[in-house]
């Protein structure tokens, strides 16, 4: 059974996600509407990353005989003044998201919550690779410098991306 303190801590994390899912999707659509196809479509898979993230979670509370509860997801930045500032936002969002991530794996660590502390080894890693992703994009724009050949040659990268489901979620 998983602790009182272990399944709040994990159903905000739910939350945390779930959140997450919405921020990216409003950063998708302000990128749509600013004519940034291929950044929408970046963000639209972001989307459905968090969403997983959420799934997976959700799942494991259910597998360890605990109980879900979603709360309301905060509203979320619907504009933003450029593709730079959004992906500044995503890498500043995802450090935090990082930081909570760890914090979870304190508190599995403190509750002798071992089943916990190792479905939360995947979640460690793919924070390394969401901050990288971030910061790697966010390098380029600044690179470019709001060129707008630049930022074409940017956008149109970042619209080859293709989603694929987390290996996780086969487990
Ligand atoms: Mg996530």
């Amino acid at each position: 059974m998983l602790s009182q303190k272990m399944q709040d801590a994990l159903n905000a994390q739910i939350n945390a996600e779930l959140w997450s899912a919405y921020l990216y999707l409003s950063m998708s659509m302000d990128a749509s509407v600013k004519g940034y196809k291929g950044i929408a479509n970046w963000f639209a898979i972001q989307f459905k990353e968090e969403q997983d993230h959420a799934q997976i979670f959700m799942d494991y509370v259910l597998a360890r005989g605990g109980q879900v509860k979603l709360a309301p997801i905060a509203e979320v930045q619907t504009e933003w003044e450029t593709p730079a500032a959004m992906f500044n936002d995503t890498l500043t969002h995802e450090r935090k998201v990082t930081a909570m991530i760890d914090n979870l794996c304190r508190i599995a660590d403190e509750e002798k919550d071992f089943a916990t502390a190792n479905k939360l080894i995947w979640f460690v890693n793919e924070q390394v690779e969401e901050e990288e992703n971030a910061r790697d994009i966010l390098d380029q724009l600044h690179m470019v410098d709001g060129s707008k050949m630049g930022t074409y040659m940017i956008d149109r990268e970042l619209g080859t991306r293709v989603y694929t489901a987390p290996a996780v979620a086969a487990e």
